[in-house]
């Protein structure tokens, strides 16, 4: 069972976590890695980030892996591709109240 659905589990299967702030138009990928490393990996999306800048609530963006180099095969990651879209979807739309919604990410 793949876990997408925490730091960790992005981090390990090789997707990135990316936050748009769509007042200053600007993207930022999260350092999972580092997040991970200082005990973060167990924490679930969706969260809420806000902009290092100008404060505003950003929206998440999971990025899967690029199909060829990503550690899964291709066929994994073909069966998977409705589910990310599914999350992006969920994490745009719930972003706003993270917790209200605990079965999104299913
Ligand atoms: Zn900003």
């Amino acid at each position: 069972m793949i876990d997408l659905g925490t730091l960790a589990g992005l981090h390990r299967y090789g997707h990135s976590l990316a936050a748009y702030c769509p007042r200053c138009d600007q993207w930022r990928e999260l350092p999972l890695a580092e997040l991970v490393a200082a005990g973060h990996g167990s924490r679930r999306l969706p969260f809420t980030v806000r902009c290092r800048d100008c404060g505003k609530v950003g929206q998440l963006q999971v990025r899967p892996p690029v199909p060829t180099r990503g550690p899964g095969g291709w066929m994994e990651i073909a069966r998977q591709r409705a589910s990310y879209k599914a999350m992006a979807v969920c994490l745009s739309k719930f972003l706003a109240e993270p917790l209200s919604r605990p079965g999104c990410l299913r």
